[in-house]
């Protein structure tokens, strides 16, 4: 589990994740974004008029002006009804006024946040996609689907909250300063006398914050990694008797994350009142110095009167600094979430495609099915022209196939048959040599334009959820129901698909009817006729089916094999026996090659498994015996 990932290796080349993702996905929606944060600023802004226009009206009961910071007074009623008038009006309009903006803000941010998730979910699926096979051999596709949902997640409350409440922050810091300011600079002062200790006291919080929640996000990952694994293994779990173990490794895991969970909410249990207490602090600072000021005189310092009205104002706002710097630890948190986040999305991103389509690729069309192998070679975890690397597990195979004709593989488990016949589907590229249709190079080709010439069917059959007749469609979407119908007929599943309960619409899948291996196949198979491609390459399965099943899974694909090029894996000779050659696979090389008939006669490995086939074990030569040993799969 400690062993570095492809994911690992990109996401640490990733460079300012969140640069690229205002760039490349925040782009196309800047003018939400400029819509969020405008509204925001002007509800914000609009929050701090009902406690500046109390202020001024209580100032008027003295006999004072009716005045507000930043309005000339020429603007404003003298008297004190037009004042209390004009207040009215102004603190009911600032209240409507941030309603509607905190709506417009809402609206704006989540069109801009969740805009940019859909986007980015999207990619990532689109890249998943054409990510070569050899990334899904290594099993990461947990990784893939917490891309897909937790860090899509991460970066959409980030996008969402955080972006957001920063604005606020700023705003409201800005705003509540400047109105203080201008009110009383003075007792301004005293009011912000304890901003410093406040900005000094979240530093020092999220320096110790840092690396608790680093450490917490370390143990929710490894929590899922855990969890993850488990589940998938339940089976082995089961029937190994190792609940209990596999119990304590996940209790081990949730108390680790427990403690880092309780120690990052320590601190942040600690900050928040301390926040709450340096807000009290101003305020009681603040009611000392003004009420002085109101019931004695202008303290040291200060001169001239001080209203009982902008002692209100001052009072209220000075109680608006805690809350959002206190919010400022959730941003710091949801920052490094999505930084995390980003970075494993474009390191998804990043990863390079192999098996991929050349600039200048032509599609391929008008297949007459002539396949050659050409000294071809390939190493799982090789890199294509550099025979050192990998392990060889295809060793320099050459043979070629003439339109309609049928090429069977036969050998040990682990000869490479499969891996042979999934390099014609560039599935993998070759290591080394050429595998040619029709004389083309498939490197040359268009990827979607050669599969589709490519008709397979594998040992097991996956179905979609949805429909049996969908299932089908997925040879040609365009088919309507006559022709599924047909293709159903051609593989011999016509019959069992009416007699299930909605026929053709029967859902199958996770929700739907669950189908026998041998139905499945028939399905498979009806796609194939369906696709009606010119080279068919039939892996043959080993599930179990009965007889009757197996005779017509034989005679369907018999019918479709006919006039197409076909590669046919198999393990029943009895299957291939017919092969117009038949290629014995050894270790990756080809060691016998010929008919039937030429093959017996050679008197190999092919006619040694004939024989054993034929039930005559004991006549097995012991040199024999080793080699066919690894072939009962
Ligand atoms: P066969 O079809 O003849 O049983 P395969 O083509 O499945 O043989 O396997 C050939 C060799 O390649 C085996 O040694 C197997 O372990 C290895 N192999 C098969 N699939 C992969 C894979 N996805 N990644 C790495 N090695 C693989």
């Amino acid at each position: 589990m400690t062993e570095e990932s492809v994911f690992d290796r990109y996401r640490a080349d990733v460079r300012r994740p969140m640069r690229r993702l205002f760039g490349a996905y925040g782009r196309p929606r800047y003018g939400w974004f400029a819509l969020g944060v405008l509204a925001n600023l002007l509800a914000q802004f609009a929050s701090l008029v009902p406690p500046v226009v109390l202020g001024a009206a209580v100032n008027t009961l003295d006999g004072g002006r009716f005045s507000l910071p930043l309005v000339p007074n020429a603007w404003l009623p003298t008297g004190t009804t037009g004042a209390f008038e004009l207040s009215v009006v102004l603190i009911g309009g600032s209240f409507l006024t941030t309603a509607a903006f905190t709506y417009l803000y809402g609206v704006a941010a989540n069109e801009f946040a969740h805009g940019v998730m859909h986007a980015v979910r999207v990619d990532c699926f689109e890249k998943m996609g054409r990510l070569d096979m050899s990334f899904f051999d290594d099993k990461q596709t947990g990784e893939v689907m917490a891309i897909l949902s937790s860090d899509t997640e991460n970066l959409e409350s980030f996008l969402d909250n955080a972006l957001t409440n920063s604005v606020r922050l700023g705003t409201l810091l800005v705003g509540i300063g400047v109105v203080l300011v201008l009110e009383n600079a003075y007792l301004a002062a005293v009011t912000l006398l304890v901003a410093p200790v406040m900005v000094g006291f979240t530093y020092w919080f999220m320096k110790r914050a840092e690396p608790l929640y680093a450490a917490r996000r370390s143990s929710v990952g490894k929590l899922n990694t855990r969890l993850e694994n488990a589940i998938s293994g339940i089976e082995l779990t089961k029937t190994t008797a190792s609940e209990a173990h596999e119990t304590e490794r996940v209790r081990r895991s949730s108390k680790r994350l427990f403690e880092d969970t309780m120690a990052m909410l320590r601190l942040s249990y600690f900050y928040r009142p301390g926040m709450e207490l340096l807000a009290g602090v101003s305020f009681t600072l603040t009611f000392l110095v003004g009420g002085y000021w109101l019931f004695v005189g202008p303290p040291p310092g200060a001169s001239g009167t001080l209203g009982a009205g902008t002692l209100v104002t001052f009072l209220f706002l000075s109680q608006r600094f805690a809350t959002p710097l206190a919010e400022v630890s959730n941003i710091i948190d949801q920052y490094e979430n999505a930084l995390a986040s980003s970075e494993r999305v474009f390191g998804l991103m990043d990863i390079p495609v192999g098996v991929t389509d050349r600039p200048d690729a032509v599609a391929l069309t008008d297949v007459d099915g002539h396949v050659e192998y050409d000294e071809v070679s390939f190493a799982y975890d090789g890199e294509p022209g550099d025979d050192a690397t990998g392990e060889t597990v295809i060793d320099d195979v050459s043979f070629s196939a003439e339109p309609g004709e049928t090429v069977a593989l036969v050998g040990p488990t682990g000869a490479g048959k499969s891996t042979l016949l999934k390099l014609l589907l560039r599935m993998y590229d070759v290591t080394a040599g050429e595998i040619r249709i029709d004389g083309h190079d498939i490197r040359d080709v268009q990827m979607a334009s050669l599969r589709s010439q490519i008709g397979y069917v594998g040992q097991e059959t996956f179905l979609f959820d949805g429909t049996i007749a969908d299932n089908i469609r997925y040879g040609d979407f365009d088919a309507d129901h006559e022709a599924v119908v047909e293709a159903a007929r051609a593989a011999e599943a016509h019959e069992f698909i009416t007699n299930l309960p909605d026929g053709y619409e029967t859902r199958v899948g996770e929700r739907g009817v669950k189908l026998s291996g041998g139905q499945r196949q028939r399905i498979a198979i009806a796609r194939v006729v369906l696709q009606d491609p010119q080279i068919l390459v039939l892996d043959e399965a080993t599930s179990a089916v009965d007889t009757e099943t197996e005779y017509l899974i034989q005679r369907s694909l018999d019918a479709l094999a006919a006039d197409r090029t076909t590669f046919a894996i198999a393990h029943r000779l009895s299957t291939v026996k017919g092969a117009d050659e038949i290629l014995v696979l050894e270790d990756g090389q080809i060691t016998e090659r010929g008919s039937h008939a030429d093959l017996l006669e050679r008197d190999g490995l092919y006619a040694q498994l004939w024989s054993v086939q034929a039930g005559d074990l004991d006549s097995l030569p012991d040199e024999f015996r080793e080699r066919v040993a690894l072939s009962d799969d």
